[in-house]
């Protein structure tokens, strides 16, 4: 399992942190999990080869566009319907109907209930360009669910996030599994979605001492990993309020495991 995180930060604008999407291959599979505004731009941007972690200069020559992975993607899963985690879909659906790409093969969005609702309105709002050509569209609402796909699974867990009906996703491969949280605030869904993880990407929207119902700080990231013994954590969605913050000190009160604080384009492998 290969993972470029996208997008590190939230619907605020800053540098380095744009809003939610993260790219992952998975056995022969392309996927994003979420697609927040710029995510398909920024896929196509992200450097191809494992063990880059900066984009800069690292733009592919126009005449490999379309074979980077954006034209290619077998699946995305949102989490949630705000935009910084959905915004690109209309963008995914735009692009894949262009001639030039000539897609063919079947794309399956999954959602929380209220995904086909979604996509009838925005393609409603678009003047129905968003209606797929050439190709089939699938769309799975899903709330506790597991999916069983091409050498790999899917298990959806509730979050706890508004009235959003937000689901977070856990990817496992070949003995390792990745949980991506969305947005949440803490709850028992998120710890059973990092349990024994290899890694666990939490959302980390806000700071201790400025704690927003729905989301998540530092201290309680840091608990949630110990209580779900995951071995790797990786920290996303920064809001612009942690400058010259110190969220390692605060995770480390609770959790020993290693730690990544996540910028656009951070890439792993599992
Ligand atoms: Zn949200
Ligand atoms: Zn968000």
């Amino acid at each position: 399992m290969r993972v470029t995180i996208l997008g590190a930060g939230t619907a605020i604008p800053s540098q380095g942190y744009s809003p939610a999407g993260i790219y992952v291959q998975i056995a022969k599979e392309r996927v994003l999990l979420d697609a927040g505004a710029g995510t398909l731009q920024r896929l196509a941007a992200a450097p191809s080869r494992r063990g880059t972690s900066s984009a800069a200069g690292s733009v592919p020559p126009r005449s490999a566009a379309l074979w980077a992975p954006w034209a290619q993607l077998d699946r995305i899963f949102l989490t949630h319907f705000h935009l910084d985690h959905c915004l690109d879909l209309a963008s995914v659906l735009f692009a894949y109907r262009l001639p030039q790409i000539a897609r063919r093969k079947p794309l399956t969005v999954y959602g929380p209930p209220g995904l086909r609702r979604l996509y009838r309105q925005l393609n409603a709002a678009f003047q129905g360009w968003l209606t797929p050509r050439g190709f089939r569209l699938h769309l799975r609402e899903l709330r506790a669910s597991r999916l069983r796909l091409p050498g790999y699974t899917v298990q959806s867990y509730p979050m706890r996030h508004y009235n959003t009906g937000a689901i977070g996703y856990r990817l496992t491969a070949g003995g390792k599994s990745l949980g991506y949280s969305g947005d949440t605030d803490a709850c028992d869904g998120v710890i059973n979605l990092g349990r024994r993880a290899d890694t666990l990407i939490l959302e980390c929207s806000v700071s201790d001492e400025r704690k927003v119902k729905g989301h998540l700080t530092p201290s309680e990231c840091g608990r949630i990993a110990a209580s779900a013994g995951c071995r790797h954590l990786i920290l996303t969605h920064f809001y612009p309020v942690f400058q010259g913050y110190d969220i390692r000190a605060r995770v480390r009160r609770a959790y020993r495991g290693r730690l990544t604080l996540a910028r656009d384009f951070t890439a792993f492998a599992l």
